[in-house]
């Protein structure tokens, strides 16, 4: 049996033309003797019109907030009907989502009347999004002669009580996989569940993160030691750069597992950060598929990077930083310093990404800049603190940048006419990361993109695909 995890991201169940084509995906997969596991997100935008709907609600807008929550009752209504002919089948999915949708204003209602949102809620709020559209999956797939069972997510991810960024029970979840899907496998049954959402182990609703499915998928992908994770989202795979950014970026046809993190860390949308991991334990290959171009072989990342004749892979921006300069009258490097510094980050719960020293000064990078005021009002009481938003890390991954010599000066040569605030080289073999505007950062990429990907290598990089279309004649 080889079994395959495949994730469908929120374009690809986007309505029901998507639903149509994931359903062929995995029917197609099933005519090849595999057997799929599917994992969905909500469909597109509906977690940011979920959290919107929470907002206004916890303002007191219950107009507001029941409103959005009424468009999507009808988005997901009229995606449902489209899809599912039968009547009994439709009739039984219309109830439930209209079930659905009635607790969700139950809770919204709530919310408006004690206007006060918290993590928790925010999670229950949420996971409504995946929780209907895997509905309206199975039932699809039902329709297209797929075998499909819904089993809830929350039933299978058990994670500890970090709402909105809930760490993984690797061992329960385990367990859970071989209890409530290993038997559906075993019946020749398709399983289908939401990502991104799971439970603690009192049963209460958590959410892995903005993002989160892909890791779903790679939990699950790891538990029940798939042979493969394949994550369906609406582009070629890993491109050399975020192909909104770079119109003429590149499929990168092979990436390792410690290039695709870092990347993924430092703000290539296309994977979550975390997919990795649990992948990488068990050495399961992970593909990134594009579903509206199924033909496309993707993008495969394996454990070993596979050399290239170009320094990079491919370049990442996070954007909405912020820089904090920690000035000391007295000399920084005295013994304790940086713990406290550091220690206050960490009181706040707050990641810091890049770090840069002097004899007197410390700066550096955070992208949640709603802790920032408190965080400077702590810092204030050791040194002198200034902060400034709305710049951004660009990050350039490639396989041992480190061997290769002038590498930064032609890095920086690329980008001479941008003003660069901080740079990192050193922490990774990987990579090379410099701070600046974000204003500046579609330019910056657009740049290096021209610089270093002028004469890509064959081996690793789609070429094909760049090929002029011939004028017709
Ligand atoms: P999904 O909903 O399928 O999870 P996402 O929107 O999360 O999809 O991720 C896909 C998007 O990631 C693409 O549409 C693309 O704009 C963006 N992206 C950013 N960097 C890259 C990159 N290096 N390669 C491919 N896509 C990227
Ligand atoms: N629906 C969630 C989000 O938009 C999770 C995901 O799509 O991966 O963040
Ligand atoms: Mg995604």
């Amino acid at each position: 049996m080889s079994l395959v995890v495949m994730k469908f991201g929120g374009t690809s169940v986007e309505d029901p033309a998507a639903i149509g084509r994931t359903a062929a995906i995995v029917a197609g997969r099933v005519a090849q003797g595999k057997t799929p596991v599917v994992v969905v997100s909500a469909m597109a935008k509906v977690t940011d019109q979920l959290l919107r709907a929470a907002d206004a609600a916890a303002r007191g807008d219950r107009t507001g907030a029941l409103a959005i929550s009424a468009r999507l009752r009808c988005r997901h209504r009229d995606t449902a009907t489209a899809l599912v002919k039968d009547r009994a089948e439709a009739a039984a999915l219309v109830t439930l989502i209209d079930q659905k949708f009635d607790s969700l204003d139950e809770i919204l209602r709530g919310l408006a009347a004690i206007l006060e949102l918290t993590p928790r809620i925010s999670d229950l709020i949420v996971s409504y999004g995946e929780r209907i559209s895997s509905r309206i999956v199975a039932a699809a797939f039902r329709e297209r002669a797929i075998d499909a069972v819904h089993v809830d997510a929350r039933d299978v991810v058990i994670t500890d009580s970090q709402f909105q960024k809930a760490i993984p029970l690797d061992d329960v979840i385990e367990k859970r996989c071989a209890e409530k899907l290993r038997p559906h496998l075993a019946n020749g049954k398709v399983p289908v569940m939401g990502g991104f959402i799971g439970s603690n182990e009192a049963g209460i609703t958590t959410t892995l993160g903005r993002g989160g499915s892909d890791f779903t998928a790679a939990l699950v992908g790891g538990a029940l030691s798939a042979d493969a994770i394949e994550i369906w989202t609406d582009v070629d795979g890993i491109m050399t750069s975020d192909p909104r950014v770079c119109p003429d970026a590149l499929r990168v046809k092979v990436i390792s597992f410690e290039e695709a993190a870092e990347l993924a860390y430092f703000g290539a949308k296309v994977l979550h950060p975390a997919t990795i991991l649990p992948a990488v334990k068990k050495n399961i290959p992970v593909l990134v598929l594009n579903s509206r171009n199924p033909a496309n072989e993707g993008t495969r990342i394996t454990s070993l990077a596979p050399h290239c004749k170009s320094p990079f892979k491919s370049i990442a921006v996070k954007k909405k930083l912020s820089i904090i300069d920690v000035v000391a009258s007295r000399m920084l490097m005295t013994h304790g310093y940086m713990k406290a510094i550091f220690d206050i980050f960490d009181k706040h719960q707050c990641p810091v990404d890049m770090v840069s020293t002097s004899e007197v000064s410390v700066s550096l990078t955070v992208d949640s800049n709603d802790k920032l005021p408190a965080i400077a009002a702590d810092l204030s009481k050791l040194a002198d603190v200034k902060y400034e938003g709305r710049k951004a890390l660009v990050c350039l991954v490639g396989d041992d940048i480190r061997g290769q010599s002038g590498m930064a000066a032609q890095v920086f040569g690329a980008v001479r006419h941008i003003n660069v605030r901080m740079i990192s080289q050193g922490a990774s073999e990987i990579n090379m990361s410099f701070m600046i505007e974000e204003d500046d950062a579609d330019e910056a990429v657009r740049s290096l993109h021209a610089a270093f990907f002028k004469d890509p290598d064959p081996t690793i990089f789609d070429v094909e695909a760049r090929k002029p279309i011939p004028a017709s004649s």
